[in-house]
């Protein structure tokens, strides 16, 4: 498999426009879940930039559970993207799910999320395999080890060779957590594979308190970055609130992530 550590054992390092995924610097990546108006996305960018984060993440085209929930602002929320990311020299994240949206999100985005629902959608992947953008490939809900490095094979075997795993929890029997965070999952990434893996600890938990723990087990166990929902007022955020963190809190972590960087002889 062109995923597979054995036929490539060097690590890959990922050039997003100048920032390297995969190499000695934890990469961080911030922002609210949904993209909602300019105010909340350029309030959002600024802070998390000041903090330290170098990629800006905000759904677009959310993927919701209820078809009566808020489904993202589409174009107009890619182009708030684009144009706030650029005025704080940050790199955009935005999911993308249907694979005719492919020129549009490439467009506006830096790193093309394929979300846990669209994991084994294997007609988007191939449209990826075709995109000369990286990947961010969160794993399957209930998805195995196989099935995901299967999923970024349909990629690599396209002809993209830029992905990015993302570890964002899986559903088991524990019913606390809105997900299990599976973070022997990045040790067998690291094991089996050549690319780098990120953790989110947002949808992996669900749980603002376990943001922070979360995040900093996540770079103790050796994954490459994070990706982390921020919002100004979680509260009154249209999609996922309750496992938001504020600007303030935010702030405070990473802090607290360099040391533990340090600690196992990487920077932020
Ligand atoms: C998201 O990043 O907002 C998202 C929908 O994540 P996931 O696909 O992991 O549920
Ligand atoms: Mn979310």
């Amino acid at each position: 498999m062109l995923v597979s550590r054995k036929i490539h054992p060097q690590d890959t390092i990922i050039d997003v426009g100048g920032v390297k995924i995969g190499g000695d610097e934890i990469i961080i990546m911030a922002g609210p879940c949904s993209v909602e108006n300019f105010e909340q996305l350029h309030e959002t960018a600024e802070s998390v930039k000041n903090s330290g984060a170098k990629i800006l993440r905000g759904g677009a085209f959310k993927p919701r559970t209820s078809p009566y929930d808020f489904q993202g602002l589409g174009k107009e929320g890619l182009k708030l993207l684009r144009e706030v990311a650029d005025e704080f020299n940050l790199k955009v994240v935005t999911e993308i799910v249907d694979k005719d949206d492919l020129e549009l999100v490439e467009k506006y985005a830096d790193i093309l999320q394929v979300g846990s629902r669209s994991m084994q959608n294997f007609q988007l992947l191939k449209a990826l395999g075709k995109s000369s953008k990286p990947v961010l490939l969160k794993r399957g809900l209930s998805a195995t080890i196989s099935e995901w490095l299967n999923a970024a094979e349909y990629i690599l075997a396209g002809g993209n060779s830029q992905v990015i795993f993302c570890e964002r929890g899986i559903r088991t029997f524990e019913t606390y957590t809105r997900n299990t965070l599976d973070l022997s999952a990045v040790a067998a990434i690291k094991e089996l594979s050549h690319l780098p893996i990120i953790v989110d600890p947002s949808h992996g938990t669900g749980r603002r308190k376990m943001i922070a723990p979360m995040s900093k087990a996540a770079i103790a166990s050796g994954a490459d970055g994070l990706i982390i929902e921020v919002h100004p007022h979680p509260e009154v955020a249209l999609s996922d609130g309750v496992q938001s963190i504020t600007r303030d809190d935010f702030k405070n972590l990473m802090t607290d992530l360099v040391s533990v960087a340090n600690a196992i002889g990487k920077k932020i």
